[in-house]
């Protein structure tokens, strides 16, 4: 997929999202337009906010720099087709409660759009989804479909299938994905050796 020549649509207003911005630009996008359903942060943050509130401020990365346009307190609520290709995104504005606000619908032209509002897990399909409940998932705080497996010899609930890393965790930091896979690393050769000298 290029971003070439294309109007681009990021949905989500985290670094994902910057990755998806900058990306688009070097590869050649026409235009970006970056939608966030939260409301657009004051230029300095309220000092004063306490717990549970958040004290905010506008921040741009050096993605949203190269010329984003930034869309706050904004829903999708539709990607518009022809002939199988996508040719606009239907959004509306919304209130506090992230509600649409009624008669604010608007279309934003787009040829591709990106979808940068967390990880949700295991995709549904593909050759885990195969496994059926011989495989035991579970839902994190951030419900996000994880495969269930310890740390301490990453085995899931088949028979030889090992899972370590953002499958296991869910969404999280390159550090944590080398150390789950050197230490499902060895807990594999353990497995098929009777032992290992690979560290943990
Ligand atoms: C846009 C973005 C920006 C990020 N930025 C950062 C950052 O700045 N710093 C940071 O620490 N982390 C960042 N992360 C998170 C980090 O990328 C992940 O935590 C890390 O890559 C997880 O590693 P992993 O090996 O568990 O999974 P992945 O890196 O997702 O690797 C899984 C691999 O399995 C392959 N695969 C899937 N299905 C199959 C199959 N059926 N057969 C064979 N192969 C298959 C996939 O193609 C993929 O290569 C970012 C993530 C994203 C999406």
């Amino acid at each position: 997929i290029l971003a070439g020549g294309k109007h681009v649509v990021v949905v989500g207003g985290g670094d994902t999202a910057s990755d998806c911005i900058g990306t688009a630009f070097r590869q050649g996008a026409v235009k970006v337009t970056q939608l966030d359903i939260r409301p657009q942060p004051p230029e300095k943050e309220d000092k004063l906010a306490v717990w549970p509130y958040w004290a905010t401020k506008m921040r741009t990365s050096s993605s949203q720099a190269e010329g984003a346009q930034r869309e706050f307190q904004v829903a999708t609520l539709e990607f518009v087709g022809e002939d199988g290709e996508l040719t606009a995104v239907k959004c509306c504005e919304v209130d506090e409660q992230r509600k649409p606000v009624e008669g604010t619908e608007f279309f934003i032209r787009a040829d591709l759009a990106f979808i940068a509002i967390g990880f949700a897990g295991v995709p549904e399909g593909g050759f885990l989804g195969e496994l059926g409940d011989k495989l035991e998932m579970a839902i994190d705080a951030r419900r996000s479909h994880n495969v269930v497996a310890n740390e301490v010899d990453y085995r899931t609930s088949v028979d030889k299938l090992f899972a370590a890393g953002d499958v296991r965790r869910g969404q999280s930091l390159v550090v944590w994905a080398i150390r789950e896979g050197r230490q499902a690393a060895r807990s594999i050769d353990e497995y098929l050796m009777g032992s290992t000298l690979l560290p943990r």
